[in-house]
């Protein structure tokens, strides 16, 4: 996890933060929105400091927060977990995985993950001792999709967790149902538990076939036994700040789950929680979710377009914040190496997508020029940017 210097390594998302700093480029790097929140969940957690939530709240998370995401759930996918007993609050999804990977795992066992593969992954498998295996999607007419034979040849004996995400990043793929029963029997037949990451639950993106549909891995048949859920506020209100997230699945897991947490940040922060709470069972809320969704499927056309007018070849993601674009075509085999020249080239930042493979594997070597952007920022942004990018044709 150190550079070869010893110094600490910036995530690639801070990196590329930097470099758009300093050099005034336009931000489609890190994915975050540049547009807050409802107004009233930002209340709800003022009204919350000065009604005095402000020292430590329970460690498993607030009474209030825990019935309001186990209602989530049960509303949304027709899952029943008891708010006291399977339902951990977390300081946002990555604390959720870090725990649940630090409870579950240690040296000999294999954490299995597709690639590309969220950064954080990676490095919690390490920090656990355990070995990271992956399963390359495939890119496809229908996009970056789930291929059986890779997926079968990832798996071994000392399989303990998948480690799953959908709504993908960085493809932007959302996983089918079909796709997920193929998961769910290899971690059946494995005996592993999936761990799941659906933090962009409620941001898949309509296209030409409808808005597809974001479904759990804990609804199919005998999952849920095995299934730790874990999501997030961040992405789902646009409050990426707040580091407000939550796991949830059978009590024996969670526990372990809460066992960890405690050493690592104990308790997540108290006003938040209410505004949280709050947030999950307003309907207006809920309305706004839906109309970023709406938004973020139009910002996607836009920036899909484009890229494709630069002459770069993309894939048209189905959810997420990003969008992987493959600069082949533009002459540019590394996109690592774009990445660097792309602030002095067209003033814009992205993120190569070698940063969430491993070094040497296929899907590396297949990935090697590709470039992910975010299209979670304002329209005019994203015109601005396209303008910029045709600079490279
Ligand atoms: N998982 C994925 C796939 C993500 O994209 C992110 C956010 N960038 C996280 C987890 C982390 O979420 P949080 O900010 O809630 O820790
Ligand atoms: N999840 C966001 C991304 O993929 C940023 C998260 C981070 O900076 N760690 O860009």
């Amino acid at each position: 996890l150190l550079g070869s210097d010893g110094s600490v390594r910036a995530t690639v998302f801070a990196e590329m933060s930097a470099l758009a700093a300093r050099t005034g480029a336009i931000n489609l790097g890190q994915g975050f929105p540049d547009v807050d929140g409802p107004a009233s969940v930002a209340q709800a957690a003022s009204d919350a400091i000065a009604a005095g939530a402000n020292q430590y709240p329970p460690g498993p998370g607030i009474p209030e927060l825990r019935r309001a995401i186990a209602d989530h759930q049960r509303r949304h996918y027709g899952l029943y977990p008891d708010p006291d007993r399977e339902v951990l609050v977390t300081t946002g999804a990555t604390e959720a995985l870090a725990a649940a990977v630090l409870a579950l795992v240690g040296p000999g066992d294999e954490v299995l993950t597709l690639e590309p593969f969220y950064d954080s992954y990676a490095a919690v498998i390490a920090m656990a001792g355990a070995v990271h295996t992956t399963a390359a999607l495939r890119a496809t007419p229908d996009g970056f999709r789930l291929d059986e034979a890779a997926l079968a040849a990832a798996f071994s004996d000392r399989t303990r967790v998948v480690l799953l995400n959908t709504p993908h990043n960085p493809t932007g793929t959302v996983l089918t149902r079909d796709e997920l029963a193929v998961v769910a029997r290899f971690a059946q037949q494995h005996d592993a538990i999936v761990l799941t990451d659906e933090v962009y639950e409620h941001l898949t993106l309509a296209g030409a076939a409808g808005r597809p549909e974001h479904v759990p891995i804990a609804t199919l048949p005998g999952m849920a036994e095995r299934t730790l859920t874990v999501s997030s506020a961040g992405k789902t209100l646009s409050f990426t700040g707040w580091k407000v997230g939550w796991v949830s699945g059978p009590e024996h897991l969670v526990t372990a789950v809460r066992t960890v947490k405690q050493f690592l940040t104990y308790v997540s922060g108290a006003p938040f929680q209410p505004a949280v709470a709050f947030a999950l069972g307003d309907p207006g809320v809920a309305a706004w979710v839906d109309e970023l969704a709406a938004s973020l499927a139009s910002r996607r056309d836009l920036l899909c377009d484009g890229l494709t007018a630069a002459g770069f070849a993309v894939v048209r993601p189905q959810g997420t914040y990003f969008v992987l674009a493959d600069a082949a075509g533009l002459g540019y085999a590394d996109g690592a190496a774009l990445c660097r020249d792309l602030p002095a080239l067209a003033g814009v930042v992205g993120v190569p997508v070698t940063a969430f493979t491993h070094d040497g594997s296929s899907a590396d070597r297949e990935l090697r020029s590709w470039v992910r952007f975010t299209f979670v920022k304002r329209e005019s942004v994203l015109r601005e940017a396209v303008e910029r990018l045709a600079a490279l044709r």
